[in-house]
């Protein structure tokens, strides 16, 4: 069953949940309570609930992760307390991916992001120490995304920046001032440069054309920049068919 709502503004809505799943929560509170992030979860955008893996623990130490098989330095999570929360978190609602965080994973990108956005349920889990039980990987998660080629302490940072940049895409949340069309990569190219008063600063003036008040010029002159800061600073961008 879809959560729906309607909204003030009278279209209908569907509010994206995103479970997330950490050993440290206190890393992801201050990131996805602030900004765009926090007026989507006030709003009932999205849903974001952060689990504290360790109430799934074992024992008396609430014991999560382990020694890895191999004799390898460095702590691996295990498998029983993340299936037990899955496990209990899927009996409440069908998730259409569960993401694991990972540096071997597929390269996040706006594309990515824009498919995200568009699911109901979504589960994010991180990694941390040596990373999580192979087990898992092979048998409960459903998508591997990395944020970039270099290896962070934990996934949280990572889950930070996939829910940062979906949620902004959720129908609703970004106002007129904070439109996601005219961003970067959003239709493969660089976004062009933006200024703001004073028009001249010290004798740095900002382009006439910007002051000109004829919106089709100022187009005009937006889509040739992103045109010529994509071509000299990501000329991928203009062959990539998009990765993700
Ligand atoms: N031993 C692993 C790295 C573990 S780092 C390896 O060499 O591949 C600990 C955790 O941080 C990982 O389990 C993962 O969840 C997270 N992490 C580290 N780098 C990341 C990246 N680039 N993208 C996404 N998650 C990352």
């Amino acid at each position: 069953m879809k959560n729906s709502n309607i909204l003030n503004n009278d279209y209908f809505c569907i509010i994206m949940r995103i479970d997330i799943i950490t050993v440290l929560p206190a890393l992801l509170e201050s990131p996805l309570s602030h900004s765009i992030v926090k007026r989507a979860r006030e709003r009932s955008l999205a849903e974001i609930v952060i689990h504290d893996l360790r109430r799934y623990g074992k024992g008396k130490y609430r014991q999560v992760d382990d020694y890895s098989f191999g004799g390898d330095a460095g702590m691996v999570l295990m498998i029983e307390p993340v299936y037990r929360l899955i496990e209990e978190l899927k009996k409440e609602r069908p998730y259409n991916e569960i993401i694991y965080t990972s540096p071997d994973g597929i390269p996040f990108s706006q594309k990515e992001a824009n498919r995200i956005s568009c699911l109901e349920n979504i589960m994010i889990l991180c990694g941390h120490y040596k990373g999580v039980d192979q087990r898992i990987r092979e048998h409960l998660v459903t998508r591997e995304i990395s944020i970039g080629d270099y290896v962070l302490s934990g996934g949280e940072l990572a889950a930070a920046i996939i829910t940062d940049a979906v949620v902004r895409l959720l129908p609703g949340v970004l106002t007129d001032e904070t439109s996601a069309l005219t961003d970067s990569f959003q239709d493969g190219m660089l976004a062009p440069p933006v200024y703001t008063r004073p028009a001249d600063f010290r004798g740095w003036k900002v382009p006439g054309v910007l002051l000109s008040g004829d919106p089709a010029k100022i187009r005009e002159w937006q889509e040739e920049k992103s045109l010529s800061r994509t071509k000299q600073l990501r000329p991928d961008l203009l062959h990539n068919t998009g990765n993700g």
